[in-house]
């Protein structure tokens, strides 16, 4: 059976989906560089082995955020950047869910209400982390956004990796006592507050545009009736504290680049129907499931989630700002850390070795260097493959 990817559902239905749907430009583009990535589209060039063990020919990737093609390396690259600051203490996974009354609020605001999202998640974590009656301390905290579920529905909850203790204001490192960040109902509380706070600004100032069909007066009743604690659920959930934490980055940082849906969870698609394997937990267990859908909902689906361009999905604040280095080395140095010092690059030929990949700069026969043998121009026909030779 044919190996199932994104870009061959792409590829086979996405030219008829986009014929009966209108869809914004930087969304097309998304489509387009999934449609293309390391096919002859895009061009590239031919290398050989200089004794003539192998030639063949290397297309261009497409580098966008959203191709599971392209994801690893700029993840790699992310989290060996926050390897290098991370701080040697407990760390709390916390998950601020928006109540789903929103949605339609949200969808038309992506950027907008993205922006407020991360504000009233900093305000309320820096605030209430400094204030006497609770750590008393400044916390580094890394936020990311999510836009997804498993079965790729909107579901933007925003995931906050929060260290278990902070910096004083006279330049202490004070840790986090009993295993305890916050009570998750009091963060609930003040983010509810910061957040609608910031949503009637946000549209007195008239930055908010009101999805249709909804009037002026509907938005005020609906944030009204959303500030009502009994009313409506605002989900704050704090996870039992992670030692280290590193794991819950790295979990982030895959999820968040190359789109909803990885290659490994697609099963078969028949060209009408694509069936996709889902997390689902049962008493505790996580046990694998199937869903199948039309490949036009898939599509729809995954097309959600482009991301608007220039917004940003990950934010760093309090002692993980880049602003903070100074109270950085100060609380590593009370951790026993040395200096944050500033990593080599990832170089992609590392990331293929650590995959198990042939050296793709080498010739697998001799291990000499290929040397570059022509280029194929964007659009251009790839020069014939002969027998033995790879396309990559
Ligand atoms: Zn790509
Ligand atoms: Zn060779």
């Amino acid at each position: 059976m044919a190996l199932v990817t994104l870009q061959t559902i792409f590829q086979d239905a996405f030219p008829a989906y986009e014929a009966l749907h209108p869809l914004p430009a930087h969304v097309r583009k998304a489509a387009r560089a999934i449609m293309q990535c390391r096919t002859a589209a895009p061009g590239g060039h031919s290398q050989a082995c200089p004794d003539g063990h192998l030639t063949r020919v290397w297309y261009t990737s497409c580098r966008h955020r959203s191709c599971p093609q392209c994801a690893s390396l700029q993840t790699e690259r992310w989290l060996i950047l926050q390897q290098a600051r991370w701080l040697a203490c407990d760390h709390y996974h916390a998950i601020f869910t928006l109540p789903h009354d929103l949605n339609p609020l949200w969808l038309a605001n992506v950027p907008v209400m993205s922006a407020l999202r991360f504000q009233a998640v900093r305000e309320t974590l820096c605030t209430v982390l400094a204030g006497p009656k609770s750590l008393g301390a400044q916390p580094g905290v890394l936020a990311a956004l999510h836009t997804w579920s498993q079965t790729l529905v909107l579901h933007p909850p925003l995931h906050g990796v929060v260290t278990g203790g902070g910096r004083t204001p006279a330049g202490q490192w004070v840790a986090v006592r009993n295993g305890l960040l916050l009570p998750a109902r009091v963060v609930m509380a003040v983010l509810r507050g910061t957040m609608l706070d910031a949503l009637r600004q946000a549209f007195a100032r008239g930055v908010l545009t009101l999805p249709e069909p909804m009037q002026p007066q509907q938005c005020f009743t609906l944030l009204h009736r959303l500030g009502h604690p009994r009313k409506t659920a605002w989900n704050v959930r704090i996870m039992e504290r992670s030692r280290h934490g590193a794991g819950v980055v790295t979990s982030l940082a895959r999820s968040l680049r190359g789109g909803p849906i990885k290659h490994a969870r697609l099963v078969a698609c028949d060209g009408e129907r694509v069936t996709l394997l889902q997390r689902a937990r049962h008493e505790g267990t996580a046990t694998p499931q199937r869903l199948t859908l039309p490949v036009a909902d898939l599509l729809q689906r995954w097309l959600w989630h482009v991301p608007v361009p220039h917004t940003r999905v990950v934010r760093a604040y309090g002692l993980s700002h880049h602003t903070q280095a100074e109270a950085l080395v100060a609380c590593r140095t009370a951790l026993g850390q040395p200096p944050v010092e500033a990593p080599a690059c990832l170089a992609w030929q590392t990331v293929c070795a650590q995959r198990g990949e042939a050296h793709p700069e080498r010739c697998p026969t001799c291990g000499q260097l290929l040397v570059c043998t022509g280029v194929i121009p964007r659009g251009g026909a790839p020069p014939p493959v002969l027998a033995g030779e790879i396309a990559a």
